[in-house]
């Protein structure tokens, strides 16, 4: 998660409550990407380090359990660079003008250069983040769909290039053809489907043509498969999509919460703050006075009871607002209870860190050496891959 500042309810429904899901069902990692907002904030650094701990106390405040989770600020992992240089050599052009987000952000901050080395290189960077821990699945919403597909496509040619021994293809190639035609053309098509389909495709295809082998001497085998096997070395693993459910939280106006629509309620505004909030939405504008009946679907008020409320709530919001028997103020009173009450525990979670920053220190700086720890292992793997580990 970038550090953009204090989280909001946004954050909180659609993120956040998930990854305190998760946590208990995987080993997870949580990254503050302090280099990515530099990607966009490189003007105004002083701020990102503010954010980068408030956006931390918002995760432990919304549950996020560092004795289940391993949370950690990139930038005091270098190896995220390191690796974001080595795939940077070897990734084209043409991939990052692709991603769908990267023309729509230029015209989005118009008022931010963005013609940048860094921003148009930030896949490469978000590619780094996730390969660097060799990561499975990695839990985004459906607008991140392309990031991941980037971050697999430069591991697949990572592995294309580096995978396997210096003058591997010949010698795979010159042992193949040795062993017949069938699976000279064989040995092309695991080529084909490994440029193509990815390792797990190739690795299958390797073991069909294992099975189809067992009248080879065991030798020409061994040879063989050696070089299928080098062929599909795993140095970084293709990660998959974890979809998020999608909730979308609605925000003060109705329209996805968002900081750029300035909509928001922060995940520890003040109880008056939020008060005040909610009380001056805008509701349905046919209730010009008391007595005027309204439409639930046209307020976005009801879309907060959409969020918070029960059942009895509901049907008492329909019923009453349709027929005129409460007022706006008294509907959005039960909000205002939930939120303020979602609120609680996480205030008191929070607090724990802002009286005693020390312990956030120490929750990330334990974070920072076991993320690098596996950082470490996989850049050994890929500096060896390549030839680098003089
Ligand atoms: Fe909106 Fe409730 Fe007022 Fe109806 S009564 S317009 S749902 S705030």
């Amino acid at each position: 998660m970038r550090p953009t500042g204090a989280l909001h309810l946004g954050h909180y429904h659609g993120v956040l409550k998930n990854w305190s899901r998760l946590q208990s069902e995987y080993p997870c990692l949580f990254c503050v990407v302090d280099w990515h907002a530099l990607t966009t904030h490189y003007e105004t650094p002083g701020m990102i380090e503010q954010h980068v701990w408030d956006v931390l106390i918002d995760w432990l405040a919304a549950g996020i359990d560092p004795a289940q989770a391993t949370l950690f600020i990139q930038s005091r992992v270098p190896e995220h660079a390191e690796l974001t240089l080595l795939l940077g050599m070897g990734t084209p052009l043409g991939w990052l003008e692709r991603v769908p987000t990267y023309r729509e952000q230029i015209e989005k901050l118009k008022e931010k250069d963005l013609a940048t080395y860094g921003f148009l290189g930030y896949p490469v960077l978000m590619a780094a983040d996730i390969l660097l821990y060799r990561a499975s699945l990695v839990p985004v919403g459906a607008d991140q769909i392309p990031h991941v597909e980037m971050t697999r496509e430069i591991a697949r040619r990572f592995n294309y290039l580096y995978g396997r021994e210096v003058g591997f293809e010949e010698k795979a190639l010159a042992a193949a053809k040795k062993l017949g035609g069938r699976r000279t053309k064989r040995y092309h098509e695991l080529r084909n489907a490994y440029q193509q389909e990815g390792q797990s495709e190739a690795l299958e295809q390797a073991h069909a043509l294992l099975q189809e082998s067992q009248s080879l001497s065991m030798s020409d085998r061994e040879r063989l498969f050696g070089y299928l096997e080098g062929a599909c070395k795993l140095i970084l693993v293709e990660p998959q999509v974890q979809l998020a459910k999608t909730s979308r939280m609605p925000g003060l106006d109705g329209q996805k919460m968002s900081k750029s629509y300035g909509n928001t309620i922060g995940l520890r505004e003040d109880k008056h703050s939020i008060e005040k909030k909610v009380r001056t939405m805008p509701t349905d504008p046919a209730r010009v006075r008391r007595t005027d009946p309204g439409d639930p679907d046209k307020c976005p008020v009801w879309q907060l009871h959409l969020a918070y409320s029960d059942e009895t709530t509901q049907n008492w919001v329909q019923k009453g607002c349709r027929s005129a028997g409460i007022g706006c103020l008294e509907c959005k009173q039960p909000v205002i209870d939930a939120i303020l009450h979602e609120q609680q525990p996480m205030l008191e979670r929070a607090q724990k860190y802002i009286d005693d920053p020390s312990l956030l220190r120490a929750i990330v700086a334990d974070g920072c050496d076991k993320a690098r720890k596996i950082a470490q292992e996989t850049m050994r793997d890929v500096r060896e891959a390549m030839g680098l580990s003089y």
